[in-house]
C-alpha cells in the first residue's frame, strides 16, 4: 500500500534529485541552532554529502525514506505503478549510498545518515547529531558551570 497520495508521490519524486529538500532544511536549522557550523553539498566528496563539517572531517546525509529504502513505514512501500522501474531505481540508490559511504570512509571521513522520518522527533535527532559531532566546546562548558 502506498502511504502517499499521487500528488505527494510526484512531489517526492521531484525532490529526489533536488537539493534543499524539506527534511534537509529542517536538519540544517537544528544543527545551526546547536551552534555547529557546516558547509553544504561539497561536490568534491563522494556522494556530494548534504552537510559537511570540514574541520571534524564528518559528513551527514539526509535520506528520504522512500528513495533510500529505509526500513520504516515510508520506506517499506512498493509502488503500485511502474513497479519494476521504481524498484530498480531505489535499489540503485541504496547501492550507490553504500558505495559513497565506503569511499568517504576510505578518505578518512565519518558519515552519519539521518532519515527523513526521524526528523518527526527532533529530540532524537539532536541527540544523534551531538553524539556524532561531539559537543561544541564553548556552549557546553557554559552550560556545565550553571
Ligand atoms: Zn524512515
Amino acid at each position: 500500500m502506498d502511504v502517499l497520495t499521487p500528488q505527494q508521490r510526484s512531489a517526492n519524486m521531484a525532490a529526489i534529485k533536488g537539493k534543499n529538500t524539506k527534511p534537509e532544511i529542517s536538519l540544517r536549522s537544528i544543527i545551526h541552532r546547536l551552534g555547529y557550523r557546516y558547509r553544504l553539498h561539497r561536490k568534491d566528496l563522494p556522494g556530494k554529502p548534504d552537510i559537511v563539517f570540514p574541520s571534524r572531517k564528518k559528513v551527514i546525509f539526509v535520506h528520504g525514506c522512500y528513495w533510500h529504502m529505509h526500513d520504516c513505514r515510508f520506506g517499506n512501500v512498493i509502488p503500485d505503478t511502474r513497479t519494476e522501474f521504481w524498484q530498480t531505481k531505489r535499489t540503485g540508490n541504496v547501492a550507490r549510498d553504500e558505495r559513497h559511504v565506503k569511499e568517504l570512509k576510505a578518505l578518512g571521513w565519518d558519515c552519519l545518515v539521518v532519515w527523513a522520518c526521524s526528523l518527526r522527533d527532533p529530540k532524537t535527532v539532536v541527540r544523534e547529531v551531538r553524539r556524532f559531532l561531539g559537543f561544541r566546546g564553548t556552549r557546553w562548558k557554559r552550560r556545565k558551570r550553571i
